[in-house]
Order: structure tokens, then sequence, then C-alpha cells
């Protein structure tokens, strides 16, 4: 038999976008009986992978625009993390009593039995949730991988059992709509930060203060696996309540840690010291991600993740597609990367770091207020030929 508790219930989804969140939370509501109406300003043609996943559902779609009607009418507005707290049509809907929800608050009310292990910060995040998915699930099998990363795990609560797992990428827009719930995850990771975003968040301190949403609702048994390297992070040890995991490249911090000592990889916790891999066995390039490894690794023993566990996942996890994805290499030993993830100034200087040899570089794209100085520099430094697109073009070429 199935329920249809929302059966008669009008939702309307905002902002379906192209990471899942929408759709997920589309889906959860239609499955269960709502009238869902799922409304985007983008057009069709831009949307059209996420509403073909949702083509065996009876949902309406209202796009490249928002009636209000669909806003003021509605029993509940699933407002998408992107959208802007002053937006207007969630100020009416608000004014006319609608209730309010987020995909990742309405996760986290539904699943209070299951343990959470959260990931943010401004690079790093989808590559170290994944590698932190793959350890918990060689631990458990029933652990769930999502949030920002492009999957909703909302339709998967309707048969997930107590104690299973969740490690979810939490973006700044995600946290920041955190706040209303008050809880942040049992094990919350800060990758590193700088500036990113400043479009939506306006200024840097506004998006640090979304960030540490992570942290501030934790409680005394929580742990927070924090970058030592980091001058931001460094000094958000104060924000948990909870214990504190620090991981470093450049030195071995004191108490709970993870670190290089060597070759090795260690985590230390409670005083006890494992040595979770050695850097050749990595199977990710590049010293940005023997960060990633170190936090991962960190917060999979905090929580009760085996070290041999841990190791195969560092020795077996390839990395996610189109980060420093090799695509091709022609005859003339030309190779071919695609890194079109990375869409911080600091994630393309990653890249350029993890290469030697002559480099071609295609960057450029939309403008999300980032400076672009240290970028020019490292372009100047490493790069041979340059060819820039989009709408930052010009603000590049005048850095380099
Ligand atoms: P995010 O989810 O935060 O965008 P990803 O894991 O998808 O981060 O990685 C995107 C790009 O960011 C990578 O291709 C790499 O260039 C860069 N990157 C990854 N990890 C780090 C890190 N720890 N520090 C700085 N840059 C990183």
């Amino acid at each position: 038999m199935r329920l249809y508790p929302y059966r008669g219930i009008r939702v309307t989804v905002m902002g379906l976008g192209l990471f899942g969140g929408g759709a997920g939370a589309a889906r959860y509501f239609a499955e269960r009986g709502a009238q869902v109406t799922v409304t985007d300003k983008r057009t069709e043609q831009v949307l059209q992978s996420s509403i073909e996943a949702l083509n065996d559902l009876p949902v309406r779609f209202v796009l490249g625009r928002h009636d209000e009607a669909d806003f003021i009418s509605a029993d509940i507005v699933v407002v998408n993390p992107g959208v802007p707290d002053e937006s207007p049509y969630v100020k009416r809907a608000r004014e006319a009593g609608v209730r309010i929800e987020r995909e990742m608050n309405l996760l986290f009310k539904l699943t209070p039995n299951n343990p959470k292990l959260g990931i943010t910060g401004s690079n790093g995040k989808s590559t170290t949730t994944a590698l932190l998915g793959e350890m918990l699930r060689l631990s458990d099998p029933r652990t769930l991988v999502g949030g920002n990363l492009g999957r909703s795990l909302l339709c998967d609560t309707a048969h997930l059992e107590p104690g299973a797992p969740l490690v979810l990428e939490l973006s700044s827009f995600m946290l920041e709509g955190m706040r209303e719930l008050q809880e942040s995850p049992h094990i919350a990771v800060v990758t590193n930060l700088s500036p990113n975003h400043l479009d939506r968040h306006g200024t840097l301190e506004n998006y640090y203060n979304a960030k540490k949403a992570i942290l501030e609702y934790q409680g005394p048994d929580d742990v927070a696996v924090l970058n030592a390297d980091d001058p931001e992070v460094s000094n958000w040890g104060a924000y948990t309540p909870g214990r504190v995991v620090w991981f470093s490249l450049k030195g071995e911090p004191e108490g709970d840690a993870a670190f290089v000592d060597g070759h090795q990889l260690v985590v230390r916790l409670g005083g006890q010291e494992e040595v979770v891999a050695v850097r050749d066995m990595l199977r990710l390039p590049g010293r940005h991600n023997t960060a990633n490894a170190l936090a991962a690794a960190a917060a999979a023993l905090a929580c009760g993740v085996q070290p041999w566990q841990v190791a195969e996942a560092l020795a077996t996890f390839g990395g996610l597609p189109h980060r420093l994805e090799m695509v091709a290499r022609t005859a003339r030993n030309v190779a071919f990367y695609n890194d079109s993830i990375a869409t911080t100034p600091e994630s393309v200087m990653c890249a350029l770091d993890s290469f030697h040899g002559p480099i071609t570089l295609i960057a450029g794209g939309s403008d999300k207020g980032t400076p672009f100085d240290a970028l020019g520099e490292a372009v100047a430094r490493k790069v041979r030929r340059l060819i820039l697109l989009g709408v930052t073009a010009p603000r590049i070429e005048e850095a380099v």
C-alpha cells in the first residue's frame, strides 16, 4: 500500500536548478500525493536534464518566469538554496502565511536518527565528500552520499535505516538556509576558505557567516575537522562546542590532528596515531588532494571507520569527473585536461601547480566578484598560451 500524506497539498518548488536538489524535492512531494508546481526563471532548454528526471511524475512546470499566484496560493514553497532570502516572491509567500521549506532542512528533519557528516569550504568540497563517502561505505554499506554534490537524498529517506550515515556536501547557500533549523552535522569538515559567491553573499563576512553554520549548532560530542593551514579556518576552533581535529600539510598540529610525516599520512586521535597511507599510494594527484585526503581520513576515523578501510579508499578513489580529468592525449603527447569544475581562481592555481611543462590554459566565464590578482601572477609564471572567454576575460587579461 502506498501512503499519500500530502494528497491535496499544493507544493511549489522554486528553482529547479541542475544540482538535483530541486528535482529531488519535487519528486519527494509528488510521489507522496502533493500537487507540485516547479518554477524557475531559467528556460526549459537550460533545465532539460532536471526536467527529464521528473518526466514520470504529474508535475506542472512554470519556466522562464515566476507567477505570483504559485507562491501565495501554495501550502508549501520549497526554496532552492540559490534563491536569495530577499526574493520578493519568497517574501510574498511568507506574508501570505505559506510554509517556506528547503530541501536540505527537510532532509535533516526527516532523518533524526542518522549520523551526518557535512563538508564545506571554498574548494575541494566535492572531492572530499566523495572520498569520505567511499571510506564510510567500506565500513557501512548503507552510507548515502549527496547534497550539493548533485544528488538529493530526500527520496531515499523512505527506506533509510536508523544509523545509516549520510555524507553531505553543504554549500554556503545550504548552510545559510540551515540556520533556521539550528542543526549542524555531527562531523563537520571545512576544507579551506577564499572569497567566493560574493555576487550573492555581498561581503566576505556574510559568506564566512553562512559557512560557520556548519559548526555553530554542533553538540559537545560532535567533531569538527578544520584546516590548520588556512589563515581564516585556523581561527574557527572556537565556533564549535565539539572536539576539533586539525589537518595540515605544513606542520604537525598538537592534539587530535591529521598531518604528513615524511611520506606518511598520519591521523592522531585521543593520543593514538594511525598511518593511513603513504603519499605515493594516493590515486588523486596534487598537493591539494593530499589535504583533501587528510581531512577525509580524519573525519572517517573520528566516526569509527577502521584505518584499513580509510587506506583502501585512499588507494582506490580516482576522483570525480571534470576535476583535472584527462580527456585525451594526442600522438605528439599533448594532454587535454577538463577542469571545468574549477570555478574559483584558487582552484585554477591548484590545477596549474599540478603540472610541469608548457601549459595552454582556457579560462574565463561568469563573474562571481572574486579578485584575479594572484591568478594573474600564477598564469604569468606558468602558462605559455592563454585563451580567455566570457565576461571575466578582460579582468583576467588585465591581472595577467
Ligand atoms: P568544490 O566542490 O569545492 O568546487 P571540487 O572537489 O569539485 O571542489 O574540486 C574543484 C577543483 O578545485 C579541483 O579541480 C581542484 O582544481 C580544486 N581543488 C580541489 N581540492 C582543493 C583544495 N583542497 N584546495 C584548493 N583547491 C582545490
